[in-house]
């Protein structure tokens, strides 16, 4: 997964652009990267790691400053590629730039685009500088140079098939485009002359920007100093991811039209309808990403109330993006920290958002037995996830995913717990409301 943010028109652009990735940290951790303009010519910079750690290689300041003009496009990184952080694969950041006559354009990119091979001959199998997806849509604009960008990008853009919210800045421009799909979310942002472009609306909130709307499906919106212009590439089916209400995105945030806090509550609310655990004690959350849904479980019906038995250290990274099974264990072994007096003799409920190789829960109701837990049930926000991701969530082979090879109680007893329930699939899309406008692909291996 990644993330996208952008300025234009602000005082200090590289600042504010780098402000906002931070909002949005959460969405990608494993390289940071920034292109700003003074109107002419193009400051690029890039980091391994977190935002915070890719700008303070050197003194942040002296980078940030070197970082000239009004007007940037910014992008977090979550490599789902070739997952190594170190410097041989600096070049696998982005914002990418291209060349446009005479000219230049920074392209930043959030969703994938499957079938590279494909690709591979629209761009006339031109040699690849790096190993993203994303390139290809550099180098197609790149074959086109008619004189107008925005023609040539609306021409581009229908030949490539896939997951795609762009940011794209021009020396005086910047361009923010949803995929026709509307598969990943993309917003606009105010404060007084200066826009702002964000994968999600808890980044304009760290510069103070207001939250102006979500694009719509297939809009390429432009930013000039005359204002905002639209234009539309060919409609299509939506195939908004519903992980990225269920899991991914910030709560603070609205995400495909709704607020992702309260949709999550009511998931939780709804989980505990389809999977009730009557008699349980206390409903604990797998943190962070579970708690609305926890919460929403706890105060409703009669399955247990909440009780923050686990925490999380923040201090540790991701377990999940790990290379190796050992690696993660470790990282989840060091992630969370229970409080044993909370968890003796209880029948707990764990709510988790997903279950994705297992390794989370697995050590969870081990360190829950060692404390001396009456009865473990795991309830599940999010159907089994059977298929792999090819729109930019990295749950990318069938033989990590552990719902692909055992039923819900095979997992259970895997994992050691008394009993495990997902929420069903049409609770799911009766949750959404408009569930024809999802992609499902991760659940039902539809691809599209
Ligand atoms: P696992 O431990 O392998 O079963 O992974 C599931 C846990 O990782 C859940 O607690 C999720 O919150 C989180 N998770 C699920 N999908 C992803 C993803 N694509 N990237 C990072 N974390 C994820």
């Amino acid at each position: 997964m990644c993330g996208i943010a952008g300025a234009f028109n602000v005082p200090k652009a590289a600042e504010e652009t780098v402000m906002a990735l931070h909002g949005i940290q959460h969405r990608a951790t494993d390289f940071a990267g920034i292109v700003t303009s003074d109107g002419t010519n193009p400051y690029p910079y890039a980091g391994v790691g977190v935002v915070r750690k890719a700008f303070e290689v050197e003194d942040p300041d002296k980078i940030l400053n070197k970082l000239h003009g009004r007007h940037s496009i910014g992008h977090i990184r979550y490599s789902t590629a070739k997952r190594k952080k170190d410097d041989k694969y600096r070049n696998n950041t982005q914002p990418i730039l291209g060349n446009y006559g005479t000219s230049w354009f920074a392209l930043a990119h959030n969703g994938n685009l499957p079938n590279t091979r494909r690709l591979k001959n629209l761009a006339n199998n031109r040699t690849m500088a790096t190993n993203m997806d994303t390139e290809y849509i550099v180098r197609l604009l790149e074959q086109r140079q008619t004189g107008d960008f925005i023609k040539d990008l609306a021409k581009v853009l229908p030949t490539i098939k896939g997951s795609y919210a762009l940011g794209i800045l021009l020396p005086q421009m910047l361009v923010a485009v949803q995929g026709p799909h509307n598969n990943r979310p993309l917003c606009l942002g105010k404060r007084g002359t200066s826009y702002f472009i964000c994968s999600e609306s808890c980044g304009l909130d760290n510069v103070d920007a207001e939250f102006v709307r979500e694009l719509d499906p297939g809009e390429i919106l432009c930013i000039t100093k005359e204002g905002l212009s639209s234009t539309f590439l060919p409609a299509t089916d939506q195939k908004r991811c519903f992980f990225e209400l269920n899991y991914f995105s910030h709560p603070a945030s609205v995400v495909f039209g709704r607020g992702v806090e309260e949709y999550q509550l009511r998931l939780g609310a709804m989980l505990e309808k389809y999977c009730p655990t009557p008699g349980a004690d206390i409903v604990v959350p797998v943190p962070d990403s579970a708690e609305m849904i926890a919460i929403g479980y706890a105060t409703s019906g009669a399955s247990g109330r909440y009780h923050k038995a686990i925490r999380r250290n923040h201090y540790v990274g991701r377990s999940f993006i790990e290379a190796s099974q050992a690696k993660r264990d470790t990282t989840v072994a060091n992630k969370f920290t229970f409080t044993p007096r909370a968890i003796a003799g209880k029948s707990i409920v764990i709510v988790d958002d997903s279950i994705v190789r297992g390794t989370t829960l697995r050590r969870i109701v081990k360190k829950l037995r060692h404390y001396g837990a009456k009865e473990v049930h795991l309830r599940i926000g999010t159907p089994p996830i059977g298929h792999p991701c090819r729109y930019g969530i990295d749950i990318s082979t069938y033989k990590e995913l552990v719902a692909s090879r055992l039923n819900p109680q095979q997992i259970a007893e895997e994992l050691g717990a008394d009993s495990l329930m997902f929420f069903p699939l049409e609770a799911q899309k009766e949750l959404l409301g408009d569930p024809q406008n999802f992609c499902y692909a991760c659940i039902t291996g539809e691809y599209w």
